[in-house]
């Protein structure tokens, strides 16, 4: 058969192959049963003379015979010179299975295409994936045609002259006709909306229809939607009802094709739609992108004798395979691209700086517009560029916060390695601006962690550094240490001189502790007048220094207003991990060995010894039970009388007593002054302990004074934690009204110490007290920072020698020396002289001749109880 009397040149197959070469970017040539190619080349004279090249002449025989050899093969795969050229061989075949023709297509793999520019300028370029697919589309048109064709010469050769035959001949080829319009559409480059409302339209038309329409299933299959639609006149349309409606309304939305007509047993699912809808067939075909079916293709009728006929089926399902073939090659390319379109406006418009950075070539790729403004100083931009090649791909979790110098912002930064379109390895970084947090997050973390008054380091940051410098220590096997310090005089100087100057105090030992400190060790301000200061492993050979530092610098007196003041420290060091490991423990133990100096006095250094943890419970135990007991109204405090002896007449007589507290308590028994009066000041319990036995005493005195002894004096330890209080002269004349003693038999012992504060002030507080009338003693004379020569400014009646000095009295030529001078110029000045703590004979004995007017000591006795005083004293 001749292949050219079966496809005159009418434009129909020729015009078709034409088509459809240049929408499938191939080249499409029919061969007829004698390997002579039918119509002209599709493309252009250039391109045919590449392709032969390529693909000569002798390769298509080859292909022809090919499927003599084999007959059941309808595709067969042809040879080509080049790697990128694909040939297929397609034949039409009749009914005998013999070939009447073949199309040979022919593409340009354009991913394989590398350097040949001429191919790439001249030819079209389609890719395998397509290809294939061309290859597939091609087959079933060309069964179609052909047997369309064949059909149409039979017909025409035969029943040519009945009307009803030239009723279907003009029916095919009308529906070809159709067909290569509807092919055309593949072409198309607009909108698929727009494409598939054409060929709803002529295929909708052709079928005599009433409705066409497609339906987009959701991607979760629940919802669906009429995209487009195409309807006969009088006809409702249907896509107003499914717009996002429920899938579940459609009947046919299942993946397999349903072609029902109106004779057909109506399936029961159908039934409702049908029925809404006057519809009476209907052909419902899915169609699949990536063998998923996403679309349907309807066509529906509501004439009541409508039947489907075969070429009605094939018809339709050739119009779902154009629409399918469009579909695809909208995801393939246009939706590729709008995607990127999509992602390209997301990062663009997203708050977060994205940068893809090749570390090889050490440059950046992309940068979206946030990250430009982000990084557009130019030092801050080759920062970060440093900083992501340094990185060299490989990033870890825990420093993600980023800081670009010049704009002072602080980002948040996280890489991860991706895959570029070139197919090299790069980092892509996302860059959040996180400086306001940052800022706000460093204030809250210093104002946590500093101390608001000194501006030291608080102790929630102490505990933070200290876990970390033990780590530390353990891991270096150097020794680290720990001060834990308490300011020896501050309840005095706070309650005294007043809160500010309190604080001030506070400030400037906290700044003389940083200075001390330097870089090597950091301090801290525990609370109250306590301070800690940790000095880390890999310094530790300056320890002893930073320790003299502290206590050298304590010892001296502070400015504080105009005047200088005492205020020494007591230090108790701890070493880790030597001392301990943890935390508490190593706290508690510096803890410990801070009361343990405590106990020893003022200004003293404890190292911690493992030997007596007995010593904190019971420092522990002393200022829990005193609370107790002066909230009971102290009378667990009772008051012992020492005698005072007059030595300046012939025979030694009792002028007086001083009065000494001692503590008979409740939980701890019998406790001495020594041990609880510094506590009593340092909890500011002296106070109301101290006005207790101001009172007792005067009372006593008075007694005394009453029953036969009228110059009996009394003697009252004042501390200068008292002395400071703004009511003390209150305090004093209230007892000597309470008690109804005359002043002048009152003598209030305060120790020489006070001497080392603002002088102007204590001789102010001094002369007021001495204005009640009753007399001052300087204590402990000789063991404090004054000297002679400022004893002349103080207004004492009496001085009190230290017992240091009788101890050495007619033994020690410094101290019989001391004790005369003293007395001496004490007796020009008209004060008396007291020597305290003589216990011999011998010590008298040395004293005679001095001008000392008194003696106390256990020569004579010791301290009293009242009964024992009264029974041998006063009776
Ligand atoms: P102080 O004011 O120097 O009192 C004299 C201390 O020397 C008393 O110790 C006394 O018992 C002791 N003493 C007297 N003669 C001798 C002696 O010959 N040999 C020896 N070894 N010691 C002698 P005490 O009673 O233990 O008091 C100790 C300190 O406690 C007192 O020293 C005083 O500073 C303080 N104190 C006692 N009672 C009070 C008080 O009511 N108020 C205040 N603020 N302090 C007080
Ligand atoms: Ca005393
Ligand atoms: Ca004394």
């Amino acid at each position: 058969m001749d292949l050219a009397s079966v496809y005159p040149k009418d434009g129909g197959l020729e015009s078709f192959l034409q088509t459809f070469s240049r929408a499938n970017h191939v080249y499409v040539r029919a061969y007829d049963a004698s390997s002579r190619p039918v119509f002209a080349f599709p493309g252009s004279s250039d391109e045919e003379a590449l392709l032969k090249k390529y693909v000569p002449a002798e390769n298509v025989k080859l292909l022809m015979n090919a499927f003599a050899k084999n007959p059941v093969e309808e595709v067969i795969e042809g040879e080509a010179f080049a790697p990128f050229v694909e040939v297929r061989a397609i034949a039409a075949k009749n009914s005998n299975h013999l070939v009447q023709a073949v199309f040979i297509m022919t593409g340009i793999a354009g991913e394989h295409v590398q350097d040949d520019e001429q191919v790439k300028k001249t030819l079209r370029l389609t890719n395998i994936e397509s290809f294939d697919s061309s290859v597939e589309l091609l087959k079933s048109f060309i069964d179609y045609y052909f047997s369309q064709r064949l059909e149409n010469i039979n017909l025409s050769n035969t029943l040519n002259e009945t009307i009803q035959a030239g009723g279907r001949l003009e029916e095919l080829l009308k529906r070809n006709e159709v067909m290569t319009d509807i092919l055309k559409m593949l072409e198309e480059e607009g909108d698929f909306i727009n494409v598939c409302d054409e060929i709803l339209k002529e295929a909708g038309e052709f079928l005599d229809v009433s409705d066409a329409f497609l339906v987009r299933l959701s991607s979760d299959r629940q919802y669906c939607d009429i995209i487009c639609e195409w309807k006969n006149e009088g006809f409702p349309a249907l896509s107003p009802d499914y717009i996002g409606a429920k899938a579940e309304l459609l009947p046919f939305l299942t993946d397999r094709p349903y072609t029902i007509s109106s004779d057909s047993s109506l399936p029961p699912a159908f039934k409702a739609f049908f029925e809404k809808y006057e519809i009476t067939a209907g052909m419902f075909l899915p169609i699949s992108i990536n063998g998923e079916v996403s679309m349907y293709l309807s066509f529906v009728a509501s004439d009541p004798k409508r039947q489907w006929s075969i070429e009605d089926i094939r018809f339709s399902d050739d119009v779902r395979r154009v629409i399918s073939t469009i579909l695809v090659k909208r995801v393939t390319k246009n939706s590729l691209a709008s995607s990127y379109a999509a992602l390209d406006c997301i990062l663009e418009n997203t708050g977060c700086g994205i940068a893809v950075f090749d570390p090889g070539r050490k440059k950046f790729l992309y940068e979206n517009g946030t990250f430009q403004k982000m990084f557009s100083d130019e030092g801050d931009r080759s920062n970060v560029c440093d900083t992501l090649f340094k990185q060299n791909g490989i990033f870890g979790d825990d420093e993600r916060n980023y800081y670009a110098v010049n704009s002072a912002k602080t980002y948040d930064l996280s890489s991860s390695n991706i895959r570029w379109v070139d197919g090299s390895d790069v980092v892509m970084s996302t860059f959040y601006d996180i400086t306001r947090l940052k800022e706000y997050q460093n204030k809250i973390e210093e104002q946590a962690s500093t101390d608001f008054l000194t501006g030291l380091s608080n102790r929630m940051r102490f505990e933070m550094d200290f876990t970390q410098e033990i780590r530390e220590a353990v891991r270096s096997g150097e020794e680290g240490t720990l001060l834990y310090m308490d300011l020896d005089d501050f309840r005095g100087i706070n309650e005294g001189l007043g809160h500010h100057v309190g604080d001030f105090l506070l400030k400037e030992a906290s700044e003389a502790l940083r200075v001390i400190c330097g870089k090597k060790a950091h301090c801290y301000r525990i609370g109250g007048d306590e301070f800690a200061v940790l000095l880390p492993a890999k310094h530790h050979e300056v320890r002893e220094r930073l320790i003299e530092a502290i206590s050298n610098r304590f010892s001296k007196p502070w400015q504080l207003e105009t005047n200088e003041y005492y205020c020494t420290i007591c230090i108790g060091v701890c070493l880790f991990p030597k001392d301990g490991t943890k935390t508490d423990q190593l706290t508690q133990r510096a803890d410990l060995s801070l009361r343990m100096a405590k106990q020893k006095g003022k200004n003293v250094v404890e190292y911690y010894s493992h030997s007596d943890p007995k010593v904190l419970t019971r420092r522990l135990d002393l200022e829990r039970s005193m609370r107790g007991a002066v909230e009971r109204g102290c009378k667990e405090f009772l008051v012992y009388y020492q005698p005072l002896i007059n030595v300046s007449k012939n025979e030694p007589v009792c002028c007086g007593a001083e009065a000494l507290v001692r503590w008979q308590s409740e939980e701890l028994g019998f406790v001495y002054p020594d041990e609880f009066i510094p506590i009593a000041e340092n909890l500011g319990l002296i106070v109301p302990i101290g006005e207790h036995v101001l009172i007792e005493a005067c009372k006593r005195c008075r007694y005394w004074n009453d029953f036969g002894h009228p110059d009996y004096k009394v003697s009252v330890n004042l501390s200068i934690v008292q002395l400071l209080q703004k009511n003390i002269v209150e305090t004093v004349k209230n007892a000597l009204n309470f008690s109804g003693l005359s002043p002048e038999n009152l003598t209030l012992e305060v120790t020489e110490s006070l001497a080392a504060n603002d002088m102007p002030k204590m001789k102010k507080i001094l002369n007021d007290i001495k204005a009640l009338g009753v007399r001052l003693a300087l204590d402990d004379f000789g063991t404090g920072y004054s000297s002679l020569a400022r004893l002349r400014d103080m207004p004492m009646d009496l001085i009190k020698i230290d017992k240091s000095f009788a101890d050495d009295v007619g033994k020690d030529n410094f101290s019989d020396a001391f004790v005369k001078t003293v007395s001496d110029l004490a007796d020009t000045i008209n004060m008396d002289v007291v020597v305290e703590g003589v216990e011999k004979d011998s010590q008298e004995k040395a004293l005679v001749g001095m001008k000392i007017d008194m003696i106390q000591g256990y020569l004579f006795d010791k301290p009293l109880t009242r009964e024992q005083f009264e029974e041998k004293y006063v009776d």
